[in-house]
């Protein structure tokens, strides 16, 4: 999930938006201005309606953010590192680098989101115990209230990558004492729930017609695909154990001038696979990455004026890594036609990791496991 905007850093944490928080934020809207607030409050205005659920969305959103800010914070206090928090469709993310360092502290990241969320559901019911409240604001705590304990109830179905899932899983590792184990016994149970997920989303739909029936078909679907990934990368690890990005990168065979123009970069590439793509650099510094098949799409008589700068990706849109890093979530984000991973250090260019790097990382590991 790759931020669309960079909102601010809050606590040191970079925290952002993904275009698709626009699809949940309309649905909240949606579902607040036509029903919740017409039917708490027949006898207001639309505009009435319409404003508080403005606020109530934005408010939701805050709570989201809020609860990803309990997993980092939690994460930073046990050792982690935190790449940032993201908004999007489905809620919020917090994403941190490396393993869990222990079963303990996976407990402890994964619950620490859902008690924000029950903070803030316990501190909005208690604001509707103020006197003198306007209907119109105990309508809204009231929902801010239930949306907060939804997220707090939801959260906790035992489901990875849900944090009860994590919760769950934490605590098999901690029983087995291991964590694959753990890990497989967690995946299944989780791909058990996102399958009976589904099916209650599609009665929801076909008894009552309600399109929250088609966003939980949707999420329970999300949660199959992210359970089953869980399961994938869980034989990643095992087959690259503890090997890091700086044991098996490669100096790039070509870095470009965002100024190049496409002739010059077609007589240095032209030998190269049509999917491999390049790191560009200005000033010393990453700044995108660029592709055959970038300039394929820009007419052949404009490459004498076409540049490299103007048709890469820009970095902000482009998975980078760390020598640092573990192989094993490297990998993760290789494949769908991405054939190499930028590997940079404070936004400076140190090499790259390749698919054909990883495949001999793998047939190595391979060998020796048959050699005993
Ligand atoms: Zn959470």
């Amino acid at each position: 999930m790759n931020d669309s905007i960079r909102l601010a850093r809050i606590a040191g944490i970079q925290v952002g938006l993904n275009w698709s928080v626009l699809a949940l934020a309309a649905l909240l809207m949606w579902s607040l201005g036509s029903f919740f607030f017409p039917d708490a409050l027949p006898d207001s205005s639309a505009a009435l309606h319409w404003s508080l659920a403005a606020i109530a969305t934005v408010i939701a959103l805050l709570s989201i953010l809020l609860h990803e800010i309990g997993h980092a914070l939690q994460a930073r206090r046990d050792g982690m590192r935190i790449d940032g928090i993201t908004l999007w469709m489905f809620g919020g993310v917090a994403r941190f680098r490396g393993n869990f360092p222990s079963a303990g502290a996976e407990f402890r990241i994964a619950i620490a989101g859902p008690l924000v969320s029950v903070a803030l559901a316990a501190a909005f019911s208690g604001g509707l115990a103020l006197p003198g409240l306007p209907e119109a604001a105990r309508d809204l705590l009231f929902w801010l209230a239930y949306i907060n304990a939804a997220l707090f109830l939801f959260n906790l179905l035992p489901a990875l990558p849900l944090d009860g899932g994590r919760i769950l899983r934490a605590i098999l590792w901690q029983t087995t004492g291991d964590f694959n184990r753990g890990t497989t016994i967690a995946a299944k149970i989780a791909k058990g729930f996102a399958w009976a997920l589904i099916a209650f989303g599609v009665v929801i739909f076909i008894r009552f017609g309600a399109l929250s029936g088609i966003w939980l078909v949707f999420i329970a679907w999300f949660l199959l695909q992210a359970a089953r990934a869980e399961a994938r990368a869980l034989v990643g690890r095992d087959a690259l154990g503890d090997l890091r990005v700086r044991d098996v990168m490669t100096r790039a065979e070509a870095v470009f001038d965002p100024s190049t123009s496409a002739s010059a970069f077609v007589d240095r590439t032209v030998f190269s696979a049509p999917s491999a793509s390049y790191p560009v650099v200005s000033a010393g510094r990453l700044v995108g990455v660029v592709s055959s098949a970038a300039f394929a799409e820009a007419p052949r008589d404009s490459w004498a004026e076409v540049t490299v700068g103007e048709v890469m990706r820009p970095i902000d849109g482009v998975p980078v890594v760390e020598p640092d890093d573990l192989l094993a979530d490297a990998a993760s984000q290789l494949g769908r036609g991405i054939d190499r991973l930028p590997v940079a250090v404070d936004g400076a260019l140190v090499g790259v990791l390749t698919v054909g790097a990883l495949a001999r990382a793998l047939g190595v590991r391979a060998r020796e496991a048959a050699a005993g």
